[in-house]
C-alpha cells in the first residue's frame, strides 16, 4: 500500500518539472491525479497515460490557473471525476526577472498573477468541499526566494512570500475542520525553468549550497508525498525549505 492510497489529488503545472515530478511520485504512491497544464499541450496530454501505468485514476485539465473562473470549474470537473479533492497542490508558476529598475509593470503583474493568484484561485475553490469533508492538505510550492529575497527576481519573490502569507493564513482559518495547509519552499533545483541560467551562476550558487549540487524535481516531490499523506497530519502553516542546506 502507498502513501497515499486512497487519496484524490489536484496538481497544477505537472506538464513538466516539478509538478511532472510530483504527479508521477503521488501516482505511485497510490493517489488518483488530477493535473493541469497551459502551454505544454503534448506533454500534458500523455502524462495521464504515464500516471495509468501505476494503476491509479488520472485526468489532465488544459486550464489557466491564475484565471478564477477556469479554476473553480476545474474543481468542479475534479470532483465531479472523482468524489472528492483531498490534496490541492498549487505548483503552477513562471518566472520573469529582472532588476527593479528595469522590471516592467507587465512583468511585475504577470507574475503576481500566475504564481500567487492561481493559488488563492486553487484554495479559494478547494476551500468549500474540504471543509465539508472535514479533512484535506492544501501544499503551496513556494521559494527560497519568497523567504529570503532575491536581487533581479522582486516580482517572483514578493509572488512567493505572498504564498507563505497564504499558507499560514489559511492555515490558521481551516485548522478547526481538519484542513491543513504547508507550503514547500525549494531551493535550487534543476529544471527547464532553470535551465535558462547562466553556466556561471549555477556554479556559483552550487558552492554555497551546503549539499553542493542543484536538487532535483524527485526530492521535491518527495517532500510533496509527506505533507499530502497521513504521516505529516500533526503539521500545519508550515514552510519546509527543500534546498541542501541553502536558507541554513
Ligand atoms: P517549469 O519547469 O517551468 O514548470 C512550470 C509548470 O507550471 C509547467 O507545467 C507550466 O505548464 C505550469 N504553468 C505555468 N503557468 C501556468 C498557468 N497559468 N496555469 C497552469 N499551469 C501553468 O518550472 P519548475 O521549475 O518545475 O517550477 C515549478 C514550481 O516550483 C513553480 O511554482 C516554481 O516557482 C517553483 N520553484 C522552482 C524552483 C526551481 O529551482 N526550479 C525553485 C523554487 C521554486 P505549461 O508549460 O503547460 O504552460
Amino acid at each position: 500500500m502507498g502513501l497515499l492510497t486512497g487519496k484524490n489529488a489536484l496538481i497544477t503545472g505537472a506538464s513538466k518539472g516539478i509538478g511532472r515530478a510530483i504527479a508521477l511520485k503521488y501516482a505511485q504512491e497510490g493517489a488518483n491525479v488530477a493535473f493541469t497544464y497551459l502551454s505544454s499541450v503534448e506533454k500534458g496530454e500523455a502524462l495521464a497515460a504515464e500516471l495509468e501505468a501505476f494503476g491509479v485514476k488520472a485526468v489532465g485539465f488544459r486550464s489557466d490557473a491564475s484565471d478564477f473562473a477556469a479554476a473553480d470549474k476545474l474543481m468542479t470537473d475534479v470532483l465531479a471525476a472523482f468524489g472528492t479533492v483531498d490534496i490541492v497542490v498549487n505548483n503552477a508558476g513562471i518566472t520573469k526577472d529582472g532588476l527593479l529598475l528595469r522590471m516592467t509593470e507587465e512583468q511585475w503583474d504577470e507574475v503576481i498573477r500566475v504564481n500567487l493568484k492561481s493559488a488563492f484561485n486553487l484554495t479559494k475553490a478547494a476551500t468549500k468541499p474540504m471543509m465539508k469533508q472535514r479533512g484535506g492538505s492544501i501544499i503551496n510550492i513556494t521559494s527560497v526566494v519568497g523567504v529570503k529575497g532575491n536581487a533581479g527576481q522582486a516580482n517572483y519573490a514578493a509572488s512567493k512570500a505572498g504564498m507563505i502569507g497564504l499558507t499560514k493564513s489559511v492555515a490558521l482559518e481551516l485548522g478547526s475542520r481538519g484542513v491543513r495547509c504547508n507550503a514547500i519552499a525549494p531551493g535550487f533545483i534543476a529544471t527547464e525553468m532553470t535551465d535558462a541560467l547562466d553556466p556561471k551562476v549555477v556554479e556559483e550558487w552550487n558552492k554555497q549550497i551546503p549539499l553542493q549540487r542543484a536538487g532535483t524535481a524527485e526530492e521535491v516531490a518527495d517532500a510533496v508525498v509527506f505533507f499530502g499523506s497521513d504521516n505529516s497530519r500533526y503539521i500545519t502553516g508550515q514552510v519546509l525549505n527543500v534546498c541542501g542546506g541553502m536558507l541554513t
